[in-house]
């Protein structure tokens, strides 16, 4: 079973949630945690994991042959990255970090003088520890597309999780495209929020997300007993879905946080006890 951590709002404790949940599964179960926050994976910094490299990530990008190019100006038009500054009359400038691979500018250049070339834009990471088994992925700095990031670590997933009871997912934070793919294949997911009316505008767009994806999901309140808790049971109504577990505002939970170890709380216990049920 596939399980994302989710969220639309960032810092509602996914990563905590995340790891939590990967720890008190693998008492019974062999569990598979994948950390999909390429722009910032801390999972392993969490489980103290020593990760090792397991490849490098390459996109797309255009290469220039200025010998056929007539300086007509025309690949930076179509460039909705902004990644080619080009002006009639002169050759176009190229901006290799705005480049997401989109190759509109190779359709578009009547002579043919954009070629495909390739960038390192990140790397994909494994681990071990006990019965977790754990891959991340990790963009480059000043780096446009973390949703290549995840389509890797998806590929070098594939053909090893059928080996797992468990696979967590811990997805960024938003709705873009990186959570998009992070959330591919998920059987379920649970959203991760706090009693706020920011938690409750995210946790909105995620419902909505997932209700697109039709990936079933259920809701886990944090910091539970600070804010007001009608906001979240109003949204979860309206979403005909149901919060599963309140973990409270406490100062143990704040102190194993902040020293990066995974927290011990007995609502993780019910999630994974609801999950397993599932
Ligand atoms: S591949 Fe797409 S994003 Fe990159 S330079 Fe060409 S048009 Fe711009
Ligand atoms: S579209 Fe092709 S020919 Fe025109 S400026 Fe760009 S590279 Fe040169």
């Amino acid at each position: 079973m596939k399980v994302a951590i989710t969220g639309g709002k960032g810092g509602t404790g996914k990563s905590t949630v995340a790891t939590a949940l990967a720890v008190e599964l693998a008492k019974k179960n062999k569990v598979l945690l994948i950390d999909a926050d390429a722009d910032c994976p801390n999972n392993h910094l969490i489980l103290s994991i020593k990760r090792k490299k397991a490849k490098d990530v390459f996109q797309l990008i255009p290469k220039w042959d200025f010998k056929k190019c007539i300086k007509c100006g025309k690949c930076g038009l179509v460039c909705k990255q902004h990644a080619i500054v080009s002006i009639k009359g002169k050759y176009p400038i190229f901006i290799p970090e705005q480049c997401n691979g989109c190759k509109a500018c190779m359709f578009v250049c009547p002579t043919g003088a954009i070629k495909k070339d390739k960038k390192k834009i990140g790397s994909v990471y494994y681990g071990k520890k006990g019965n977790i088994s754990f891959v991340s992925g990790e963009i480059e700095p000043n780096q446009p597309s973390s949703e290549f990031i995840i389509n890797a670590v998806n590929d070098f997933v594939k053909s090893k999780q059928n080996k797992y009871d468990f696979t967590i997912v811990d997805t960024s934070a938003g709705t873009h495209c990186d959570v998009i793919s992070a959330l591919e294949n998920c059987d379920l997911a649970l959203a991760v929020t706090e009693p706020t009316p920011l938690g409750k505008h995210d946790l909105e767009l995620i419902l909505k997300l997932l209700k697109i994806l039709k990936i079933p999901c259920f809701i886990i309140l944090n910091k539970a007993d600070v804010g007001d808790k009608n906001l979240i049971e109003k949204t979860a109504k309206k979403f005909k879905t149901k919060i599963i577990a309140e973990i409270p505002y406490k100062k143990s939970i704040l102190e194993a946080y902040s020293r990066g170890i995974p927290i011990r709380d007995k609502n993780i216990s019910k999630i994974a006890d609801y999950i397993r049920i599932i």
